[in-house]
């Protein structure tokens, strides 16, 4: 059985694939995966990249339409792990449609959808359903990931085989921790042999047992109750136990704590074959936020100090952990950035902050937010941009993610000048559950490029 390349998936992308010769030049070229970072041309035909070269000298060849990059940082299209896409069953939130063109404009080129769906992505046919959609409707490639039970209620394995055959990159019930560990120890063991990844949602559900923000003072004061870092740092232990146990991959989503980051420290020092990710609100938010001031501590605390779009799980946390995870993923410990990309409806927000909905409508602010880190110093350029492509491209072990010669063209332009301020209303995306509304934000993509043919373009009003 062939893993990693299935007949149903990109091959037939293909067919959509723009014929044009196309020329980026005199940009600032950042592909990790070849070590490149220079001002060079990106040559672009038929869909593929042809050539990185410096000998056009940032003029177009003959025959090639051209894109002048030139004060632009041009990277491989961004890959993202971790997006929920609502469709099909919660259509009103985001669709294949909409959740594939605002990831075009948050530079995305490949999102790798969660199956906490209605239908579950649990079968074959699930799955098949929606590879078609998403060939169909979406702009950018759309890779699924299988649920590890059956609808995800955490009692009975999924088929895994027969979604794997189908061409799911990995299997998750994100949204529901796997609670029963020896579930979750058979989930790692069948795994192996498909070469795929196990992603947990790593929550102890029962020491979290009713939180609705991170355990503190602002929790206290806010009197909300308040969800321990340790209830996903004692998931975490178990999960990197039971990969060790079993010689499984394990993939840790959206990791948020001081903790986690310790056990994932040890469990890769005794070589556990393990991955992990960080959200750009846990690198960038803390619990402050959820006062509703963008990060602001009010003197007085009243109705308006509840911003129900930083309610997240796992939640925003102190400054302590969200200094933990910047360390972590400038030093490549924490191996990508993933948006878990949650996008709700207004009625799940406009609500009490107990009743809302869990989740954050991230990717088209993604790069822009984590970009702050890069301008105030806490982790390089070359070090985000690789969080965004080879890294990802690595744990999926698809070849995408680079600039290399005959792989698919997907390329993102961005301005790291530009400012531009976050306007959930002009999002792609249906849903409007940002907590980065009216904050401005500097360094921004403004072309993504899907297999040659330009899916986002924002020079033109530049
Ligand atoms: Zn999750």
């Amino acid at each position: 059985m062939l893993v990693g390349f299935r007949s149903s998936g990109p091959e037939k992308e293909t067919l959509l694939a723009a014929r044009n010769k196309l020329a980026i030049t005199g940009g600032r070229v950042i592909d990790p995966a070849q070590g490149i970072d220079r001002i060079a041309d990106v040559l672009i035909s038929d869909g593929v990249i042809e050539e990185v070269t410096d000998r056009s000298n940032g003029k177009a060849p003959e025959d090639y339409e051209q894109i002048d990059a030139s004060g632009l940082i041009v990277t491989p299209g961004f890959v993202d792990l971790h997006t929920h896409l609502r469709e099909p069953g919660q259509e009103w939130k985001e669709t294949i449609a909409t959740g594939t063109r605002a990831a075009a404009q948050g530079g995305f080129t490949t999102i790798c959808a969660m199956p906490n769906t209605d239908p579950v992505q649990d079968t074959a046919s699930v799955i098949d359903d929606v590879m078609r959609r998403a060939v169909a409707d979406g702009v950018v490639r759309v890779l699924p990931i299988g649920a590890i039970s059956v609808g995800q209620k955490g009692k009975l394995l999924a088929p895994m085989g027969e979604l794997a055959d189908a061409g799911v990159i990995g299997f998750s019930d994100d949204g529901n921790p796997v609670t029963d560990a020896n579930l979750m120890r058979q989930a790692l063991a069948y795994s192996v042999d498909l070469g795929l990844p196990i992603i947990n949602h790593a929550e102890d559900r029962q020491i979290g047992a009713g939180g609705v923000m991170n355990a503190g003072p602002v929790a206290t004061r806010l009197g909300l109750a308040g969800l321990a870092p340790e209830a996903e740092t004692t998931m975490v232990a178990r999960d990197l136990q039971l990969a060790g146990l079993t010689g499984a991959r394990l993939h840790i989503p959206h990791i948020s704590t001081v903790g986690s980051i310790t056990a994932l420290r040890s469990a890769k020092e005794r070589g556990i074959d393990v991955t992990a990710e960080v959200t750009p609100h846990h690198l960038t938010l803390t619990d402050d936020w959820v006062y509703g001031q963008k990060g602001e501590v009010p003197e007085r605390v009243g109705p308006e100090s509840y911003d129900t779009n930083t309610k997240v799980n796992p939640p925003l946390r102190s400054r302590a952990n969200v200094d933990a995870v910047v360390e972590a993923l400038r030093d490549g410990l924490i191996d990508i950035v993933a948006t878990d990309h949650a996008p709700h409806a207004a009625t799940d927000k406009v609500c009490t902050y107990d009743e809302a909905a869990h989740g954050i409508n991230v990717l088209e602010t993604a790069f822009s937010s984590v970009f702050s880190l890069v301008d105030s110093g806490k982790i390089s350029l070359g070090r985000l941009i690789e969080s965004l492509t080879a890294g990802p491209a690595a744990i999926l072990g698809r070849e995408f993610g680079t600039l290399k010669k005959g792989f698919a063209a997907d390329v993102t332009l961005i301005d790291p000048g530009r400012k531009w301020t976050v306007n959930p209303e002009a999002f792609a995306s249906k849903s409007v559950n940002s907590p980065l509304a009216g904050v401005e934000l500097t360094g921004r993509v403004v072309t993504t490029i899907y297999q040659g043919g330009t899916v986002f373009d924002l020079r033109a009003n530049a």
